[in-house]
């Protein structure tokens, strides 16, 4: 084991497996996280870290070290997916149709772990530490209701960072990326009407089927013709529904689908491009488009400089392997808590293809090797203590 993982006390590991496996054995989706947020307070008054509740199901803890310094805060999301788990681990879900398939179990056994490790060492931790136990990231997000309860102010937060595990990662690595390391995901319904008719009379009827087809190809312009090649950007039409039978002329067509944007500028501008795109190729067919569009998270970025100053500060410690992966086109909203403070995403390796853990998260097959958790611990600890030094801090 890298010597960082093993500066975490042996009973510490031991208790956070235990942890992670019984909130694995319950797993609860958004903002029902009774059982689990009961678990992380029962936790935290084992080590008499002071807490409260926010946001129904959220739970925030403060850590003021022996030593003055900066704020750090540390999340780690709670909840579940809407899927039957077959991993066949002996802890499995006990809940039919939930699972903890996206590694959210681990995420907050690890934020008590790094909280015992704190405590243990509260005298010479210079600074303090805010942890954010939070809901339903997988929807609606419980990102945004925490801040809106104040999380980020009293102490307020300086610089703050999550772990992901990540099954691209082998076990004993962490992926430290600077710039956009996930996606907006956006939604859009797209509606298109016409005049119905008889299908063997279309020069008396608006057809709405071709002027759906054309608007389709039209889409993907804007990836192919008006962003940058070197952006990652997606547009991708999901469903397409219409019209009612062989021989008649539909009158409406229906759309939905989804943009993935990294650049915010560039999302920003999408809505509208999209809309153009739509009403003129619309207007071409004497039809008629309605675009709709319902934001999403948006893309997690990394702070550049604080990023490159941890990822240097990790690879101080011997042993770590620190990786750069790709980013991904998934979301996730801790990039609302990364728009309040410099933030950074870091990917922890879970993958052991000898065990066969190679499942991707949301896979009913999801697992992870647990001899990643006290890198995990390890990783956060160093965080939160770098920080509040100030050594990672611009300025
Ligand atoms: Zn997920
Ligand atoms: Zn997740």
């Amino acid at each position: 084991m890298e010597t960082l993982a093993r500066t975490i006390a042996p009973d510490v590991i031991e208790r956070t497996i235990e942890v992670r496996r019984a909130i694995h054995r319950h797993p609860e989706l958004g903002f029902e996280e009774e059982r689990t947020a009961a678990l992380v307070e029962s936790e935290l008054d084992a080590i008499g870290v002071e807490h409260r509740r926010v946001a129904k199901t959220g739970v925030v803890g403060v850590i003021r070290g022996g030593k003055p310094g900066h704020v750090a805060g540390l999340r780690a999301d709670m909840d579940a997916l809407p899927v039957t788990e077959r991993s066949g681990e002996p802890f499995a879900s006990e809940v039919p149709g939930k699972m903890h398939a996206c590694g959210h179990d681990a995420h907050t056994a690890m934020l008590l772990g790094a909280a015992r490790e704190l405590m243990r060492s509260r005298e010479d931790f210079q600074g303090t530490a805010v942890l954010l136990f939070q809901p339903a990231e997988e929807g609606p997000g419980g990102a945004l209701p925490m801040i809106e309860a104040g999380v980020m102010e009293n102490p307020k937060i300086e610089a703050v960072a999550m772990l992901h595990v990540d099954n691209r990662i082998d076990v004993g690595s962490v992926g430290i990326t600077p710039g956009p390391v996930n996606a907006a995901a956006d939604e859009f319904h797209l509606t298109i009407t016409g005049m119905g008719g008889h299908g063997a009379a279309p020069h008396r009827a608006l057809d709405t089927i071709p002027c759906a087809a054309a608007t389709v190809l039209a889409l993907q312009n804007i990836a192919a013709r008006e962003v940058d090649p070197l952006a990652s950007i997606v547009v991708t039409v999901g469903t397409i529904n219409g019209g009612y039978r062989n021989n008649i002329i539909a009158d409406s067509v229906k759309m939905t689908g989804t943009f993935r944007t990294q650049d915010p500028a560039i999302r920003d501008g999408l809505e509208a491009r999209a809309r153009r795109i739509a009403e003129n190729v619309a207007a071409a067919y004497g039809c008629k488009s309605q675009l709709e569009v319902f934001y999403g998270y948006p893309p997690v970025v990394n702070d550049v400089a604080l990023t490159e100053a941890f990822a240097e500060e990790m690879r101080r410690h011997e042993g770590i392997k620190v990786e750069r992966p790709a980013a991904t086109m998934g979301g996730e909203d801790f990039a609302y808590f990364a728009q309040r403070a410099p933030g950074v995403l870091v990917r922890l390796g879970i993958r052991n293809e000898a065990a066969g853990i190679v499942h991707s998260g949301h896979s009913p097959q999801f697992r992870i090797d647990e001899r990643a958790l006290p890198l995990g611990i390890a990783t956060l600890v160093a965080f939160a203590r770098s920080v509040g030094a100030g050594r990672i801090l611009e300025g």
